[in-house]
């Protein structure tokens, strides 16, 4: 545990560990095949398991967390997250569940942008925008995976080399990507990359959560809290407007526990143009360096379960499901209706290439791109 999220969270609420709630033994790490892309690449799904139960399952195939397996306040375990049961339907058109996200993360404005004195155009692939990297993102490929076991620690070290003009992207990207599930209930994200020309770089998860378990109704009464005096105001069609706003008096307004449906149907005109919330929120972060800082906490109140999500990231996606409407099948038959799940995107702004105010996402050759993101999974008496 990193002692900047102890600190600050026991500023928030505490939680009990969950290798005192339900100590289970056994970890590890096993490889099934997962099925054949119509490309014709093979796809293996990977079984990662800590000390203490929580089960992680992930493809090669787009990094995809499949499933993720949590136990609630009495022991009992839960799949977390949404998703599919077979390659087949990630493949046919799945809102980005439980993807690696690359090469940028979120919106770029009408699928442009201007680098060095020359103007790139990528997919709009999100009505007038470009959303996730494209027509086949990062989330879509299949990446070369190496699985490891340490002491305390199992994980995957994901591999993909994006080609020069990869959906419209300049210079040859190469990332890596590693999952580590910790003993101490951690799923760390650490994200690496290089390249040999200037290209904007935002890497993130894409992971939908239920914390009561996925399928079981809809996340209104999740209560979060976000660290984040400030958001990123949009236009209709989701594009940050470059304003940074306070969220005071505001619905956006996550610095204390709120349930995510109490507010949610204002009358306000960003929730109006989100349908609901699916905003950047500007984290605040200590003077800490590169170290993740705490960022967001959300607990189920049914279940017990709290994630807990630390990062180097300047940002956090806040998405409460909006796009789902019941049109979506997803595993052991479930009906994926309204707000089903969210997602907290730890991030760079959205277009930021057009932002020249925003943190820049620029990566130049001969620099390193480094971000981690921490969740860690406990419950609440
Ligand atoms: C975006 C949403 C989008 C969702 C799924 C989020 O990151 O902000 O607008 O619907 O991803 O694609």
């Amino acid at each position: 545990m990193h002692p900047n999220l102890d600190r600050r969270a026991s500023r928030w609420l505490a939680i009990v560990s969950l290798s005192a709630a339900c100590a289970r033994g056994g970890g590890g790490v096993a490889r099934e095949p997962f099925g054949t892309t119509h490309r014709g690449e093979a796809v293996s799904v990977y079984t990662l398991k800590n000390a203490h139960g929580i089960e992680l399952r992930v493809l090669d195939y787009g990094g995809i967390i499949l499933s993720l397996q949590v136990p609630d306040r009495s022991g009992r375990l839960d799949d977390v997250v949404l998703g599919f049961d077979s390659l087949g339907d990630y493949e046919r058109g799945s809102p980005y569940f439980g993807a690696l996200i690359g090469r940028y993360g979120n919106r770029i404005a009408r699928g442009k942008f201007t680098l060095d004195g020359r103007t790139y155009t990528l997919a709009t692939n999100n009505g007038p925008n470009h959303l996730h990297g494209g027509v086949r993102g990062f989330d879509k490929v299949v990446w070369a995976a190496a699985p490891f076991e340490r002491g305390d620690s199992v994980g995957l070290v994901l591999k993909y080399t994006s080609p020069d003009g990869e959906e419209g992207y300049p210079g040859t990207l190469r990332a890596t990507v590693t999952y580590t599930l910790t003993n101490a209930d951690q799923l760390i994200f650490d994200y690496h990359a290089t390249t040999d020309r200037a290209t904007p770089v935002n890497l993130t998860q894409h992971s939908y959560f239920n914390l009561a378990g996925d399928g079981k109704g809809d996340i209104l009464g999740h209560v979060v809290t976000l660290d984040a005096d400030r958001f990123t105001p949009v236009d209709s069609t989701l594009i940050p407007t470059g304003e940074i706003r306070s969220v005071a008096g505001t619905p956006f307004d996550f610095r204390t526990p709120t349930a995510i449906g109490a507010r949610i149907d204002r009358d306000d005109e960003q929730l109006r143009y989100g349908r609901g919330y699916d905003h950047n929120f500007v984290l605040n972060k200590g003077a800490t360096g590169n170290e993740p800082t705490l960022a967001a906490r959300v607990y189920e109140p049914t279940s017990g379960r709290v994630m807990e999500i630390a990062t180097t990231e300047p940002g956090l996606q806040f998405y409460s499901g909006n796009f789902l409407d019941g049109t979506l099948q997803g595993k052991r038959g479930v009906v994926y209706r309204h707000r089903y799940g969210f997602a907290m995107e730890t991030q760079h702004f959205p277009d930021s290439p057009n932002k020249p105010a925003f943190p820049s996402t620029i990566l130049r050759p001969g620099e390193e791109y480094r971000s981690r993101t921490i969740y860690r999974f406990g419950v609440q008496p």
